[in-house]
């Protein structure tokens, strides 16, 4: 069945074509998703991140991008790895205790009925 993240908004099926399940973990903030975070001062860097940010943003100013060309801020954030907040990951902790469940390591937001038509870009057989 079609599965809609809340945390980030991804539909997955939780069985794969191949019949084993799929366990949904959000990706990582997106280059656009830590621009907004900048912005809305939502995102705190460390002391090394902030100087190596303002680095590539002065050699931005410096030399700009050529046409069609990742600026060097983009790289950067390309490359910070941050997870989303209220991430959820579906992958499977082994309980403790054998006569308690497994869970998952992080439900997020959880998980709701994926959209009307949000099979396109499935592959037909
Ligand atoms: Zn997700």
């Amino acid at each position: 069945m079609k599965q809609q993240c809340i945390s980030c908004g991804g539909i997955f099926d939780d069985v794969q074509r191949d019949g084993m399940q799929y366990f949904h973990a959000c990706p990582p903030l997106s280059v656009a998703e830590l621009k907004a975070a900048i912005v809305a001062k939502t995102l705190t860097f460390t002391a090394a991140a902030q100087a190596a940010y303002d680095a590539a943003k002065a050699a931005d100013v410096a030399s700009p991008p050529a046409a069609g060309t990742s600026s060097r801020v983009d790289a950067f954030l390309f490359g910070l790895n941050v997870d989303r907040p209220n991430k959820r990951d579906e992958n499977i902790v082994p309980p403790t205790d054998a006569s308690k469940p497994a869970t998952i390591k992080s439900a997020g937001k959880g998980v709701q009925p994926a959209p009307a038509g949000s099979d396109v870009g499935a592959t037909a057989v």
